[in-house]
């Protein structure tokens, strides 16, 4: 059975631990992002690099994104439009008026018995 280290050439504590030479630190900028919990996160990424438009928020898990106003993930800021809402971006007032004048119309037409 042979002797000696089966780790050939690693000798333990000979080395010291190099010091950080030649590893200047990139320059960095930072990008904040917000989820809609209204959690704001900031993160340092490479100046040079590109922002990831969703980060994770390390509070709630949500997507974040950069814009404060409207963070992904959010629920509809128009949470219900009834039925008429969805008339009135289809027709115009104008629209509107003659419709109803119309079935004003037929409906006086019929209670007149005509
Ligand atoms: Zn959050």
């Amino acid at each position: 059975m042979p002797s000696g280290n089966v780790i050939r050439g690693a000798r333990v504590g000979s080395t010291p631990q190099r010091p950080a030479e030649r590893s200047v630190p990139a320059p960095r900028r930072a990008v904040a992002y917000w989820c809609r919990n209204d959690h704001r996160i900031e993160i340092l990424i490479a100046a040079e690099a590109e922002a990831p438009p969703v980060w994770d928020c390390p509070h709630c898990g949500q997507p974040a994104g950069p814009d404060a106003q409207n963070p992904p993930g959010r629920v509809r800021t128009e949470p219900y439009k009834s039925h008429l809402a969805y008339v009135k971006e289809r027709r115009t007032p104008e629209q509107g008026e003659a419709i109803l004048a119309e079935a004003l119309a037929a409906l006086r037409q019929r209670r007149g018995g005509a």
